[in-house]
């Protein structure tokens, strides 16, 4: 198969796509970022990499830290974070207090908002610097020692978090916090700010596609829990839109408001797409009709 055609006719396939839906503007900072970009690249299982379009421009990945802070979590912790966190599709957008509420402050999956603050404080518990450790998993899977956080884009989160900042109370309010809030809202805000391209991430998400085995080559994760870790990327890993991503790409995904979604194929590989304008579930729009061209011209649907 000729990936990098298939990228570069991809990437010429959604052109007319950039651009449409909006950038997200809550966080402030990421509002500047061009609307037009597009980016594309796949890491193969076995090692090649492929890329087109601005598969070389950093962007925020936001959300898709949530994989990173999970997959962590479980391969110190094994299973036990099921005790603090559902893993079932939520209906609800990404941020909803209501749903946590209603179910008595445990969050209904680890990709939401408030479930991915939980998997954090874990983290922040187990290591003693979440942030931290997902940016070192991420250099070391990625091979590339640059990879940060953009601090301006951490601390315009910080300034506009009261959505965030209400929902990390509330689970306290509930018991479902090991740390301070404010500790935990600091490492969550970080790894949302980590930036990251479309290469670094495809090669940083390629565990996923080998069951779990490093790039280095040792286990990071059990094949067991490499399963479940693409398992809830496919139910929850973009929202209340995972039904409609699943119909149309036919992977497990996990969006970002950044505008960034990574995909698996087991056993084959990790795709990251980058468009920063998103549909009104929070997903990239060009980023969804890229993944849908991908699994259409190469059948790498699982199903
Ligand atoms: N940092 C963002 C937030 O907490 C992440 C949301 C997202 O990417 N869906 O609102």
């Amino acid at each position: 198969m000729d990936m990098q055609g298939i990228l570069e006719e991809i990437v010429d396939a959604v052109a007319p796509l950039r651009g449409q839906g909006s950038v997200a503007s809550y966080i402030p900072s990421l509002g500047g970022v061009s609307p037009e970009s597009f980016g594309m690249s796949v890491a193969m299982a076995d090692g090649p990499v492929y890329g087109a379009g601005d598969w070389r421009t950093p962007f925020s990945i936001q959300s898709i830290s949530k994989v990173f802070s999970l997959a962590l979590v479980m391969s110190y912790d094994y299973d036990s974070i099921w005790a603090r966190v559902f893993r079932e599709p939520s209906g609800t957008p990404f941020n909803s207090l209501l749903q946590l509420e209603a179910d008595h402050g445990i969050p209904r999956n680890p990709f939401i908002n408030a479930g991915a603050i939980v998997v954090t404080d874990r983290l922040l518990t187990l290591t003693g610097d979440a942030a931290g450790s997902i940016r070192g998993l991420l250099r070391r899977e990625s091979g590339n020692p640059a990879i940060d956080v953009d601090s301006a884009v951490a601390a315009s989160e910080a300034e506009h978090g009261h959505r965030n900042s209400a929902m990390a109370h509330l689970l306290a309010s509930y018991g479902n916090l090991e740390n301070p809030v404010e500790r935990v809202l600091a490492n969550y805000f970080d790894q949302c700010a980590l930036e990251l391209t479309c290469e670094d991430l495809a090669t940083a998400s390629r565990f996923l596609s080998r069951h779990g085995v490093s790039s280095g080559g040792t286990p990071f994760l059990t094949p067991h829990q490499s399963k479940r870790v693409n398992a809830v990327m496919l139910t929850c890993g973009t929202y209340d839109a995972a039904g409609e991503f699943a119909y149309r790409v036919g992977l497990p995904g996990k969006s970002g408001v950044g505008g960034g979604i990574v995909a698996i194929v087991p056993g084959r590989c990790a795709i990251t797409v980058w468009g920063p304008a998103l549909g009104p579930s929070g997903n990239s729009v060009a980023g969804i009709a890229a993944l849908d061209e991908f699994t259409t011209r190469t059948g790498w649907s699982i199903f």
